[in-house]
């Protein structure tokens, strides 16, 4: 039925899984806490602690949305193992068509074709 190999994509997905998930525990790690004790440790008379909770906070800002992305990507890789479970593995989830094996070669865990990835984007 599909000339997808699917056990070349399970491993792919399984190896990217591992490391999104150490990711994701890598970032927690480094920071414990939460920014708004942070920045109620500082002083506010203190003018000299201004450009340093200012860094912190623009660090703290970039961290979050890598720990978002990884989140996502973590998702979509679970449903996308799901899939391959199911058997549905390879045809878009919006309109069912094939997903084209080059898509699958560079976002094992795409689940929408071209088309309808371009008009998710366009929102
Ligand atoms: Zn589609």
């Amino acid at each position: 039925m599909s000339s997808i190999d699917t056990e070349n994509f399970r491993v792919q997905l399984l190896t990217e899984r591992e490391r999104v998930q150490s990711a994701i525990a890598h970032l927690r790690d480094d920071h414990p806490g939460s920014l708004d004790d942070e920045v109620e440790e500082s002083s506010p008379t203190n003018d000299n602690h201004l450009g340093e909770t200012a860094t912190a906070t623009l660090n703290r800002e970039i961290d979050y949305t890598l720990g978002e992305n990884s989140e996502q990507v973590l998702s979509e890789i679970e449903a996308a193992l799901k899939r391959i479970e199911d058997g549905t593995y390879g045809t878009c989830t919006a309109c069912g068509r094939e997903i084209a094996p080059e898509r699958l070669e560079a976002h094992p865990w795409a689940s929408l074709c071209i088309e309808d990835a371009r008009r998710a984007e366009r929102g």
